[in-house]
């Protein structure tokens, strides 16, 4: 703990006691929210309540098991369907959390005898994936395309080779070159996985995710990890990907097989926001006229910000004046927490602003005036 201290990396958890909307009640006061992954708002839409409220009184609050121990229920069955029908994926298998998608997948695509060949900015998840999957595992500089190409001709293994990266990095911000990526792949006969928590609801055609426009040039993507706990407001994940790898999946991916199945709200919840992104492309639009607003206005004030989508991360660099700058803001209102190492490497501590669909010009106007009265930007 002392350690942890002195690194300036302590942490501790804040009270919310309000929906997760573009405000909300912190420690009792109400301030703008702007750091939450409910890119599109969908988290407290009435629709998306409502049929969770429905589910509920219906199927109850448990699943009571596994889905391979005592059934599984027919709300997976039509969501992974509408999963498949969205994206014009050949199937869908839903997990417990992108966290179990992860370190579920990677070790039933890979074992020992396998390489993997991952980004240096993965999520932990897919670090955890990789750990477990007793695979040689080999980084490749973040979205350095020359050095995976080359990483895969010097240590592609007889086995399996998986080529693992983010679609929109998490905490960069930036996209991966996923038409790249999947050409290497071909080249070099490796499978790719692509983990689109931040994108998919957001980005790529209709919200589609990246990889569904990386596949429209005719090399799709073979295995693409979604969650329901970002975009699409709730909880849970999902892998898309085909019949037999899913059929593989259900018998060999542990935190499928070992885990309890979702609540039947928690499913409901998520099948009524799948709906309105297909139905309401305004919301897409709108995050990306937000993100592009409060990017261009932080930059006008001499702030380092990565990336080009709805992840804005804010550069400040040493740990404490990351936090320092966090402080100052919330002490204005608005609530960006700092990011600090293990999450991002030492030196590059961050302020990670999202925007969300809901935040009104008036809400990014409060934030920009947060940011110009708080900080001495960095360059
Ligand atoms: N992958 C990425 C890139 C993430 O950012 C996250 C969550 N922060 C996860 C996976 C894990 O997803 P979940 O929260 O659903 O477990």
């Amino acid at each position: 703990m002392k350690a942890i201290d002195a690194g300036g990396q302590f942490r501790s958890l804040r009270t919310v006691d309000s929906p997760a909307g573009p405000w909300i009640a912190l420690n009792g006061r109400r301030v703008l929210l702007l750091c939450a992954n409910n890119y599109l708002g969908l988290a407290d839409h009435s629709r998306v309540k409502e049929a969770a409220k429905e589910a509920l009184e219906q199927f109850g609050s448990g699943a009571g098991a596994a889905r391979l121990v005592c059934g599984s229920h027919s709300l997976y069955d039509g969501l992974e369907a509408r999963l498949t029908e969205f994206t014009k994926r050949e199937s869908a298998l839903i997990f417990g959390s992108g966290y179990l998608a992860n370190i579920g997948v990677i070790p039933a695509l890979a074992g020992k005898g396998d390489a993997i060949f991952s980004d240096e900015f993965n999520h932990a998840s897919i670090i955890d994936g990789c750990r477990l999957s007793k695979a040689e595992v080999h980084i490749f500089r973040h979205n350095d395309m020359t050095h995976l190409d080359d990483l895969l001709g010097k240590n592609r293994s007889q086995g399996k080779n998986l080529i693992v990266s983010e679609s929109l990095y998490s905490m960069e911000g930036d996209r991966a070159p996923l038409g790249k990526i999947v050409e290497i792949a071909k080249r070099h006969g490796a499978m790719t996985m692509v983990d689109e928590a931040h994108a998919f609801g957001c980005l790529g055609p209709g919200g589609r995710g990246l990889a569904a426009e990386a596949g429209s040039s005719g090399l799709p993507v073979d295995v693409v990890m979604g969650t329901f706990g970002k975009a699409l407001g709730s909880y849970g994940a999902f892998v898309l990907c085909s019949r037999p790898v899913r059929d593989y999946l259900i018998n060999r991916a542990r935190s499928f097989i070992f885990d309890t199945a979702l609540p039947p709200p928690v499913l409901a919840a998520a099948g009524a926001a799948l709906d309105i992104i297909a139905e309401e492309l305004w919301r897409t639009n709108q995050l990306a006229v937000n993100s592009a607003r409060l990017r261009k206005e932080l930059i006008e004030l001499g702030f380092t910000i990565r990336g080009e989508d709805h992840i804005l991360p804010v550069i400040v660099g040493a740990e404490n004046e990351a936090v320092a700058l966090s402080d100052l803001l919330l002490d204005q209102g608005v609530f960006v927490p700092a990011i600090r190492p293990p999450s991002v490497p030492s030196g590059t501590s961050r302020l990670r602003a999202t925007v969300s669909a809901e935040h009104s010009e008036e809400d990014i106007r409060v934030a920009v005036d947060a940011f110009a009265r708080s900080h001495q930007p960095v360059s």
